[in-house]
C-alpha cells in the first residue's frame, strides 16, 4: 500500500508537507493552548511533523496515520532525532475510515481532506475520534481571487473552480455544519514557496541520481514546466490555512 510514486519522489526532502513554515507550524500549536498530555490524531500525518515538534514544545501524545511508506519512515526518524519517540505513534495505512480507539483532544487533518471524501466527509471523520469539547482542525486551499477561467482553476492543479472556496465562503461553510471557527493560521506566499520550490532541488537531484528510472520522463517534464506554473497559477490564486472548528 502506498501513495503514487511521483508524490514520494518530489515531496521526498519536505518535513513539511503543505505551505506551512516551521513557524507557521509553532504558531499553530501555540495558539491551540494545547495541554500536556493532550491526545493529538492526525490523518494523513506525512512525515511527522506537526505531531513530533508538538510532542517536543507542547507535550502532547500523538497519534498519525499515513499511506506513505517512506513518509511514514521519516515520521518515526523524526521522532528519535526530537527524543519524543515515546510519546508520539506513527502508523503506515490508509487513514479512510480510521475511528482512534480512544476519543482524543484534538483530531486533525491537514493537506490530506480526500481522504474523506472532501472538507465536509473528513470533519464528520475525525469527529468520530473527537471527545466532546475537542478540536477539529483542517488544512485547506482557498481561492485568494476567484479564478476567471476553468483553465486557471486547473493551472493551480485544482479539477475546477468549485473545488475550492473564497475564505469568508469556506469559514461560512464551517458554520453551516454547526462548527464555530475558534482558530485559523493561514499560510502566506514565502510558505508556499517553501512548499513548492523545495520540489524543484528534489526533482534535479532525484533525476542526476537516477537517469534511467521509468519516471525519469515525467520527473523531467515537471522541473521544466513546475517554476512558471506554480508562479503563474498557484502563487497567485490559492491560499491555504488551518481551521480550528469546535462544535457548536
Ligand atoms: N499532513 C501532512 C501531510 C500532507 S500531504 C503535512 O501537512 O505535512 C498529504 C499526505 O496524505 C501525504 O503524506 C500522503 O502520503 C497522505 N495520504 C494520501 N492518501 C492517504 C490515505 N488514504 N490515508 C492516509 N494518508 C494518506
Amino acid at each position: 500500500m502506498d501513495i503514487p510514486k511521483i508524490f514520494n519522489i518530489t515531496e521526498s526532502a519536505h518535513r513539511i508537507h503543505d505551505p506551512f513554515t516551521p513557524e507557521k507550524l509553532a504558531t499553530l500549536g501555540a495558539a491551540l493552548r494545547l495541554e500536556p498530555g493532550i491526545h493529538v490524531l492526525d490523518l494523513g500525518s506525512g512525515s511527522g511533523e506537526m505531531l513530533c515538534t508538538w510532542a517536543r514544545d507542547y507535550g502532547i501524545i500523538g497519534t498519525g496515520i499515513d499511506m506513505s511508506q517512506l513518509f511514514s519512515d521519516q515520521a518515526k526518524r523524526r521522532a528519535e532525532e526530537l527524543s519524543v519517540a515515546g510519546q508520539v505513534e506513527f502508523i503506515h495505512g490508509d487513514a479512510a475510515g480510521y475511528v482512534a480507539a480512544e476519543k482524543v483532544g484534538v483530531a486533525a487533518c491537514l493537506g490530506a481532506t480526500w481522504i474523506g471524501r472532501g472538507v465536509v466527509g473528513t470533519i464528520e471523520l475525525l469527529a468520530k475520534s473527537l471527545r466532546t469539547g475537542g478540536i477539529i482542525l483542517i488544512g485547506e486551499p482557498y481561492w485568494l481571487q476567484l479564478p476567471p477561467t476553468e483553465d486557471v482553476a486547473k493551472g493551480c492543479h485544482a479539477g475546477s473552480i468549485s473545488d475550492f472556496l473564497m475564505l469568508p465562503e469556506l469559514l461560512a461553510s464551517f458554520g453551516k455544519l454547526n462548527y464555530d471557527v475558534v482558530e485559523m493560521v493561514l499560510a502566506d506566499q514565502n510558505g508556499w514557496d517553501r512548499y513548492e520550490a523545495a520540489k524543484w532541488l528534489t526533482m534535479r537531484r532525484w533525476l542526476e541520481a537516477n537517469p534511467d528510472d521509468d519516471f525519469a520522463k515525467e520527473v523531467r517534464a515537471k522541473l521544466t514546466s513546475e517554476p512558471c506554473r506554480y508562479a503563474a497559477y498557484t502563487r497567485e490564486y490559492l491560499g491555504w490555512g488551518v481551521f480550528a472548528l469546535m462544535a457548536r
